[in-house]
């Protein structure tokens, strides 16, 4: 299996710097929940755009788990990445979903849309967006999120077409080229777990958070436990978040 890697000999460096449109090399800013899929796209960042040419945000939206945002900061911090963190005290107030809600947490299908419980709409165009307006006022040309639209809960926000629709607006919007990057697009579970291997990500994943329940050591009961732990286990590597156990 080819993972899309690719290495950057570019060294700009300083918020100061000509931002270089529509190129894979220059400065990328990942959106970064602190989970598993978001820490090997930092990684993956890292490798891709250099030290220095990497930075982060995470987005408060009210998540039910203040746990992912801790996680967030340790890894950014570990990783010497610059993590800003932005409010959006939005979602909560629009509708129910599992993620923001404070009844008891469902992962289950809604019998309506056919999706998870977990689906926050429009969460993913509203984060890249705002990414976007972040990255504007910082010269930085490409963003970096972890959607997939393989092996998951096929959430319409993380399909291909709509992050190239939504490349294509934020051009048109902003007049300015961001290229939006996603390299867990079309990878497996299993498949992300080796990237994260190859790119030296394993001990980061230790401190990244999955469990819908919030809990840590995680639950194994939840669909977002469960799933990690089928990509662990298909790609026959050990999950690092068990051996290390509390993150304090
Ligand atoms: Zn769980």
């Amino acid at each position: 299996m080819e993972f899309p890697l690719a290495c950057s000999s570019n060294s700009i460096s300083g918020f100061g710097s000509q931002r270089r449109e529509g190129s894979k090399v220059g400065r990328a800013l990942v959106i970064f929940s602190g989970g598993q899929d978001s820490t090997t796209c930092l990684y993956w960042a890292l490798r891709t755009f250099g030290d220095g040419n990497v930075f982060a945000c995470t987005f408060d939206y009210g998540q039910r788990h203040r746990i992912e945002i801790e996680a967030a900061r340790k890894i950014a911090r570990s990783a010497n990445v610059p993590l800003t963190l932005l409010p959006i005290d939005t979602f909560r107030h629009l509708q129910q979903n599992a993620l923001t809600g404070t009844g008891a947490f469902d992962d289950s299908i809604n019998p309506e849309s056919h999706l998870p419980k977990t689906f926050v709409p429009g969460r993913n165009i509203i984060f890249l967006t705002l990414a976007a307006a972040f990255a504007y006022d910082h010269q930085i040309a490409n963003l970096v999120t972890g959607v997939a639209q393989t092996d998951y809960s096929g959430y319409p926000d993380c399909r291909q077409e709509t992050i190239q629709s939504l490349q294509q607006t934020l051009h048109l919007a902003m007049e300015s080229r961001f290229e939006i990057h996603t390299p867990l697009m079309n990878l497996s579970k299993a498949e992300t777990v080796m990237l994260a291997q190859k790119l030296g990500a394993m001990e980061a994943l230790a401190w990244s958070h999955t469990c819908y329940q919030g809990l840590r050591p995680p639950c194994g009961q939840c669909s977002a436990c469960r799933l990690r732990a089928k990509g662990f286990e298909e790609a026959g590597i050990p999950e690092p978040l068990c051996r290390i156990g509390d993150m304090h």
